[in-house]
């Protein structure tokens, strides 16, 4: 089981008043949503979401990345979106997997 992570923070503008907000990576919590089984195994769909305020005037900012790992170990591809505002810097992702913990520490 892999699980993706955002290791980045995350630069939205505020539609309204144009301010930058920061969203810190690890607030992204991804999660499985969808699995669909191609020639290389499966294709797993993991999706985050981040439901906040610009810091500015307090306009609500909606984050949404959407994360395709295919094959299993490699991103694919990811796609963001965000309501209230547009992404000024996206996100850099990649995958932990839970067998191999021999980076840590
Ligand atoms: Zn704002």
């Amino acid at each position: 089981m892999n699980n993706i992570k955002c290791c980045n923070d995350i630069k939205v503008k505020c539609s309204k008043c144009g301010s930058e907000t920061t969203v810190a990576g690890s607030d992204l919590a991804f999660e499985e949503v969808e699995r669909n089984s191609k020639k290389m195994g499966p294709e797993i769909h993991h999706a985050a979401e981040w439901s906040g305020a610009c810091a500015h005037c307090n306009e609500p900012v909606v984050l949404k990345a959407d994360v395709w790992e295919y094959p299993v170990g490699a991103i694919n591809d990811i796609q963001t979106s965000v309501e209230g505002g547009s992404l000024e810097r996206d996100l850099n992702t990649e995958i932990q997997s839970d067998d191999d913990n021999e980076e840590e520490g």
